[in-house]
């Protein structure tokens, strides 16, 4: 591949100069970013000297559920937030989040210039000339030293689709990197490469109508109450009775509230699903006419069975075989079954062959393509879908392969760039970027809109790995974060409400996010942002048609066309705002107005021959199982439907702090905590192999016997996690680390 910057070399230095001048001259879309101004007023509950003058309907900015919000306005600004009530989303509700989403924009933490570190090793406020010029001097020295690769990004699954592809394009083709990964790594990996290799496309095939047209409804790894309460509610919409399994090892808000809750083993799933499915081979409950039309790979899969019967089922998952039975027979029994799944499955190292479980489940039942059926994933952020199609990571812009000439060659056509500009081979994945830093390869980072430092697993692992960098930049609303403090220079960008562009949602449904909201001081659109890195780089004249986030929305629409995620037919912003969003694929030519509309209907798959595979292995080990030293088995996840990953936003909500414990908290069975000499509410010490943590001892029955909860929303849960990864899509597995518990005690100084 072509990797080096020689068109743009000669010119660098004059485009650069052109470039401050345009940053100090601009008006138009930069210009009110640009002002210097704080955020004028708290935002909030409606100001009582304030009325709406206007109501505009957005989606929200935080998870994948994607809810249309009406954003009341006082002269054109926003002032309070409501749920939309004929969004075919969330049908007049909204989360806490959601409600909150204007209260965490005015936050004192707020990064509102940029800050570089200076020679006394502090943050110090810069203006955007001296830091973009930072910016390309030390990368750019970086690369001239080490060699192009050397510099790589970690972008996030938080920024607009618009935003995603101009990072993802800049970094690869206008300055020559290669490796850049998403933080979707840790949330979504998994299910891409699982619908990847058993669809032939990473293609979830439902719509949310589909939890109200199901009458048995089976949830894996899923505390959908909290961690997607809008799609709880469109269960608790359904007219039909559904039996509601929930597989999952702990007794959460979700399982309470089922009709069957399975409450296996950790990491016993597939054998559970390999146990079920070879009941239903042996009771003859298959759908053999789907089976033989649209799939392959059955007859290799029914062999596998044979090794799963009920007894070994029993053995291994710690279910009894009533219980195991019954599932079985309702899922036999439903007429329209749905399988969904999160994180319990994702994040596992062999989560790409459980979500295969359930594609299987699927496929052999005939459960695909028709209302209220699908092996369906729930994606985590707002935009994971469109980072999945369009932020030119792992995949090139619109689902395509960089390993593909053709594919390549099609790009760079309707880009209007040299074809060598386009990496001929794959990114590394994100833990492979982190292991590219230890071993000297990465020298430069770029972080945007995601918080490393606190979220990846073995937390301190890989601050120790972030401070071998030689040059560390993080672009990001709050200059809080824990990755920001350790950065060398941080570029203040705006956020949700303070700039424009599409996200794409769990179902596959573009919706528009609006500018409601001046972002504060100097802080910019992640947009304008990489436009004016392009402009300093030297490499602006390439994406001198990428002047607005709809103008780049038709660059990706070409880049769609003829692919399973085509969206050809979309007119522009308006058709998308008029309709309430609109789900993928929508090609040119599309006249049906379907709201709601599922994939794979004609049971054609995205494989060559249009078939689904049956894909299969036997189960692994589980690589840090619990021992003598560490008997307790972490398993981390959301806390409450108040809090957002990091924090990073929500803690910045005086309501939704009201909502959730402010201290980190473990749950643990009264068995083991009475075993550990643990009493409720009182301090103790969590230890693993990577690091020891104090926290609140919470004794519940929720925790099953042998393990114990943390949500990992607090900084302190990644110093406990071990660092291991399922093999295919490099997701880490953060549901499994081993770890003692006992009570704080005087000698616990340094906790
Ligand atoms: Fe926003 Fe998700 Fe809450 Fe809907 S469920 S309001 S998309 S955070």
């Amino acid at each position: 591949m072509n990797v080096a910057l020689p068109q743009y070399e000669a010119a660098r230095t004059s485009l650069a100069a052109q470039a401050r001048q345009w940053l100090h001259q601009t008006n138009g879309a930069l210009s009110d970013e640009l002002t210097l101004q704080p955020a004028r007023f708290s935002l909030g509950l409606t100001p009582a000297h304030l009325q709406p003058d206007a109501v505009t309907t957005a989606v929200c900015g935080f998870c994948s559920t994607g809810c249309g919000l009406h954003i009341h306005l006082h002269q054109g600004e926003a002032i309070n937030i409501s749920p939309a009530t004929i969004y075919p989303v969330n049908l007049g509700a909204a989360c806490p989040k959601g409600w909150e989403a204007l209260s965490v924009l005015t936050a004192s933490d707020r990064a509102v210039t940029p800050l570089a570190r200076n020679h006394r090793g502090r943050l110090v406020p810069v203006d955007w000339d001296a830091a973009l010029r930072t910016f390309c001097e030390r990368f750019q020295k970086i690369q001239q030293q080490h060699g192009p690769e050397s510099v790589a990004f970690l972008s996030t699954g938080q920024i607009a689709t618009e935003e995603m592809a101009l990072l993802g394009s800049l970094a690869k083709f206008g300055m020559g990197m290669l490796h850049g990964d998403g933080n979707t790594r840790q949330c979504m990996a998994t299910s891409v490469v699982a619908y990847k290799q058993s669809f032939g496309f990473d293609a979830p095939p439902y719509t949310y109508a589909d939890l109200e047209e199901s009458d048995v409804i089976v949830l894996v790894g899923s505390n959908l109450c909290i961690a997607h309460p809008i799609l709880w509610q469109r269960i608790v919409r359904n007219r039909h009775r559904p039996e509601i399994l929930v597989v999952d090892p702990r007794r959460t808000e979700t399982a309470m509230a089922a009709t069957q809750h399975l409450a296996l083993r950790p990491k016993s799933d597939m054998v559970l699903f390999y146990g079920i499915a070879y009941w239903l081979v042996e009771q003859g409950h298959i759908n053999s006419e789907y089976i033989q039309e649209h799939t392959s790979g059955f007859e290799e899969f029914r062999a596998h069975l044979a090794e799963y019967p009920l007894s070994r089922v029993v053995k291994e998952t710690g279910l009894d075989e009533a219980a195991i039975q019954h599932a079985a027979q309702t899922i036999a029994s439903g007429k329209r079954v749905s399988f969904w799944w999160t994180m319990g499955v994702n994040q596992s190292y062999q989560g790409v062959r459980t979500a295969q479980c359930l594609i299987n489940l699927a496929l052999m039942t005939g459960n695909l393509g028709r209302p209220g059926t699908g092996a369906n994933s729930i994606t985590g952020q707002c935009n994971a879908m469109g980072s999945r199609l369009f932020s030119n990571t792992t995949n090139l812009l619109g689902g395509h392969d960089f390993t593909n000439a053709a594919h390549r060659k099609k790009i760079a056509k309707i880009l209007d760039i040299n074809e060598a500009r386009i990496p001929d081979q794959n990114s590394w994945a994100y833990p492979e970027i982190i292991e590219g830093i230890l071993r000297g390869k990465i020298k430069g980072l770029w972080v945007i809109a995601t918080n490393p430092a606190h979220s990846w697993i073995n937390q301190q692992g890989v601050r120790d790995i972030l401070s071998r960098l030689d040059f560390l930049v993080v672009q990001d609303m709050y200059h809080s974060t824990e990755t920001a403090q350790i950065a060398d220079l941080v570029l203040p960008a705006a956020g949700w409400g303070e700039k424009e562009g599409t996200f794409i949602n769990s179902e596959r449904r573009i919706g528009l996010l609006k500018k409601v909201s001046k972002a504060p001081g100097q802080a910019l659109s992640d947009f304008s942002i990489f436009r004016l890195v392009a402009q300093y780089w030297g490499c602006g004249e390439m994406f001198s048609r990428w002047t607005s986030p709809e103008a780049v929305f038709h660059l990706l629409k070409k880049c769609s066309r003829g692919q399973p995620c085509d969206i050809t037919g979309i007119r522009d912003y308006r058709m998308l705002d008029e309709s309430g969003g609109i789900q993928w694929p929508f090609p040119e030519g599309v006249t049906e107005d379907r709201p709601e509309r599922r994939l794979f209907e004609d049971g054609r798959f995205l494989h060559p021959d249009g078939r689904a595979k049956f894909l299969f292995e036997a189960p692994r080990d589980m690589p840090e199982p619990p021992n003598a030293r560490y008997p307790l088995l972490l398993i981390t996840g959301r806390g409450t439907a108040a809090q957002w990953h990091t924090q990073t936003r929500t803690d910045k909500s005086e309501v939704l702090r009201t909502m959730y414990p402010r201290q980190v908290y473990v749950e643990i069975n009264p068995q083991d905590a009475k075993q550990a000499g643990v009493k409720p509410n009182q301090p103790v010490v969590v230890e693993s192999a990577r690091g020891r943590i104090k926290a609140t001892a919470f004794v519940t029955a929720t925790a099953p016997p042998g393990q114990v909860f943390m949500p990992m929303h607090y900084e302190e849960t990644n110093k406990l996690t071990h660092a291991h990864f399922d093999p295919y899509s490099r997701q880490p597995s953060y549901k499994d680390s081993a770890v003692n518990i006992r009570p704080l005690a005087d000698g616990d100084v340094d906790l």
